[in-house]
């Protein structure tokens, strides 16, 4: 890829994103740094070129495998969420899947450990970090519904496919003060949650919006 190409012209052009990240404003994202953030990340890398002149569409879009690249939207919310009591140093990530959100936390927080179950798509997303010089990500290739045990714990952990319940072991690697960002619910019926761990035995957990999101699923796909 070309210089051109990764910052883009035409329609994945620093002007679309632009525009992009003022529909963001539009639709109640305020955290400046995360409305930075998307305006400088090249979507259109994170997708197939076939469908990269819908890059800046506030949309999710296939990246294989069943999979989505998650509405820019949601993305933009989960973060300034994630971010909104301060600074944050280690980030868990389940489900890298395009590695777009991966790479928008990577430029806000120290580290990223992000783990995906289906390797092809890890391999990809691994790639578009070193076309990035994106350095600050480790990735690891697992069932992410039990977290990153041996890196925990975490200041912050986001997750992007819902599960029925709350996994109580991403509970347990979440420090103390720490955010969880999930999605959690059935195909029809999801809602955002936001808990956060205010002392090592409470939880205070709240509900934030509706949203749909693909199922968190369970074992390794290679
Ligand atoms: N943040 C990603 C979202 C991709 S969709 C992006 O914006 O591109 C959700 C991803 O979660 C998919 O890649 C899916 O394979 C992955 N996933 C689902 N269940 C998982 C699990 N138990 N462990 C790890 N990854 C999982």
């Amino acid at each position: 890829m070309n210089k051109l190409q990764l910052q883009g012209i035409g329609m994945t052009s620093q002007r679309t994103r632009s525009r992009l990240v003022q529909r963001l404003k539009n639709q109640g994202i305020t955290d400046q740094q995360v409305l930075d953030v998307v305006a400088g990340t090249p979507r259109h890398i994170f997708i197939d070129e076939a469908l990269s002149h819908r890059a800046y569409e506030d949309t999710a879009l296939p990246i294989g495998f069943n999979q989505t690249i998650s509405q820019p939207y949601i993305v933009a919310r989960m973060t300034e969420i994630l971010l909104s009591a301060g600074p944050v140093e280690r980030v868990l990530e389940v489900g890298t899947g395009s590695g777009y959100q991966t790479t928008i936390l990577a430029q806000l927080v120290d580290k990223v450990f992000s783990v995906e179950r289906i390797k092809p798509l890890q391999d990809k997303a691994r790639q578009r970090f070193s076309l990035l010089k994106i350095r600050n990500i480790s990735l690891q290739h697992s069932d992410g519904g039990m977290g990153w045990p041996e890196r925990g714990p975490f200041d912050g952990i986001m997750v992007t496919a819902a599960p029925e319940e709350v996994p109580p072991e991403l509970l347990a690697q979440l420090a103390v003060g720490g955010r969880l960002v999930i999605p959690v619910g059935g195909s029809r019926n999801q809602q955002l949650k936001l808990v956060v761990r205010v002392t090592e035995t409470d939880y205070e957990t709240s509900v934030l919006e509706g949203v749909k999101f693909v199922p968190l699923l369970s074992g390794t796909v290679r």
